[in-house]
């Protein structure tokens, strides 16, 4: 079985059988670790093996040994299932491979994601023709964000690094905020005591005002870059996008919005009044591999203008080719030199649903975000969080920190659904998320009804 057809058709069918089985998977199965270690360690690699048996083999590890956050009842985190023809595209990408780190090698695919960037920047900025890269996730976005805004705050700061600055530079960002600015601020030598984070009104949301108090605190940093978050992890609270903004602005700041799961919201209308005051950003951070459901390994990077991305990272060697500036190559705009044709999942998925078929998924989990909270409330549970996302934290009323556990122990081990636990306000929280797409209406009821025996088993009172 050695024809590229043959040995394509034979691995696409057995995951083709995974995803049509995915439904009547477990949602999390108890971790036996010694039979991982057992199953593993038929693996030596001392003679090859057929393909015909590997990939049934690593399809059976990933569905027994695994949260599986692409099973309809996983409300965790934002890791979607990808949809068929996104895992299409990024297997077109890999079998072709092209290399996009510069544009004249690929221009196809350059040109692809270029069209990608500027239709998501057009959600964002109805000015400018939008700048930006794809990313390995909203984590690389918001590296690529920060080392924007040192090289654009500090001229020098491409040779001189952190000594280009008199005082520390310093980021702004929610105490919500999605902690990798911690290890972003170390990645670019700058310690994680540069991030200051900022308290939140109601345990929830950064207002400009809270800004400006913290700036105004800290006279000995220069405040390099302002972020504002879309869309918090724990909570989908959205900062004061406008305030923010202009506070950023006043103080010579860069101004980021971090829209990694909730951005993608931005592709439908409806929602667009969510993100009031975006649009007064400096760049953006969307992760298609999260609402927009392609597979993981994909963020998106959207700037105003490509001058700062250049500062940061234009060299130029012998073995590259000549490079226009007209073009923007990727290895000279961004953090990887080497480049897989990552927008390859968005547009195979994007071309396929329509922007009618995007907005209909966006639209479904608003509508099941909004079905959860009025279930939740009428089994007398208390919804703890505000927001028009598709996200509610909740508890018993009067539950200590042992009993909401309890609960979330309860449900999860019970393999029928995955939800996890937060803290707002010091408080203890369940947490449930639309993840999927391929969540309905009775996996909710699924949901309140083990999260109900959770809460009987655990012995709290119903009011
Ligand atoms: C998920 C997330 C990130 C990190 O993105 P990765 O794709 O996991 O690297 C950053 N910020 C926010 C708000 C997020 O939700």
């Amino acid at each position: 079985m050695s024809d590229p057809e043959t040995v394509l058709a034979a691995a696409g069918a057995a995951v083709g059988r995974a995803l049509a089985q995915r439904r009547g998977d477990r949602v999390a199965t108890p971790l036996t670790e010694s039979a991982l270690k057992t199953a593993l360690e038929a693996y030596d690699f001392a003679a090859p093996l057929p393909l015909e048996r590997v990939v049934p083999e690593l399809i059976h590890l990933l569905r027994n040994f695994a949260v599986r956050s692409d099973h309809p009842r996983y409300f965790g985190l934002f890791n979607p299932p990808a949809l068929l023809p996104a895992i299409a595209g990024d297997l077109v990408a890999a079998a072709i491979n092209p290399q996009l780190a510069v544009w004249s090698h690929a221009p196809a695919a350059a040109e692809i994601e270029r069209k990608l960037i500027r239709l998501f920047g057009s959600l964002v900025w109805s000015d400018v023709q939008a700048a930006g890269t794809f990313t390995s996730g909203g984590s690389e976005a918001n590296h690529t964000a920060l080392l924007a805004a040192l090289a654009r705050c500090d001229p020098s700061w491409d040779r001189d690094g952190v000594r280009a600055h008199a005082r520390r530079p310093a980021i702004y960002a929610s105490a919500e905020s999605h902690l990798a600015w911690i290890k972003i601020a170390r990645m670019c030598g700058l310690g994680s005591d540069a991030v200051r984070l900022v308290p939140t009104k109601d345990g929830l949301q950064m207002t400009g005002d809270a800004l400006a108090r913290a700036i105004a605190a800290d006279s000995s940093c220069a405040p390099v870059m302002v972020v504002a978050t879309a869309g918090t992890t724990a909570h989908g609270s959205i900062d004061d996008l406008a305030g923010i903004a202009r506070v950023g602005r006043d103080h010579g700041a860069h101004v980021h919005v971090d829209a990694a799961w909730a951005g993608g919201a931005l592709l439908h209308p409806d929602y667009r009044h969510l993100f009031a005051g975006i649009e007064d950003a400096d760049s953006v951070t969307i992760d298609p591999h999260k609402w927009l459901a392609v597979p993981m390994g994909t963020g998106l990077f959207l700037a105003r203008d490509w001058q700062p991305l250049a500062q940061a990272f234009a060299v130029s060697t012998g073995y590259m080719p000549p490079t226009s500036g007209e073009r923007h190559d990727a290895y000279i705009h961004s953090v990887q030199w080497s480049r897989r044709f990552i927008g390859a999942r968005l547009f195979a998925a994007l071309a396929t649903l329509g922007l009618e078929g995007y907005r209909a998924l966006i639209d479904r989990a608003f509508v099941l975000g909004n079905q959860l909270r009025a279930r939740l409330l009428a089994d007398h549970w208390h919804v703890l969080n505000r927001t028009d996302l598709p996200l509610v934290c909740f508890a018993p009323v009067a539950a200590d920190d042992e009993r909401v556990r309890a609960i979330e122990q309860t449900v999860v081990a019970s393999g029928e659904a995955w939800i996890s636990t937060v803290r707002l306000r010091r408080q203890l929280v369940l947490r449930a998320c639309i993840t999927s797409y391929e969540t309905e209406a009775g996996d909710l009821d699924a949901l309140v009804d083990v999260l109900g025996q959770g809460r009987r088993a655990c012995g709290t009172s119903r009011s």
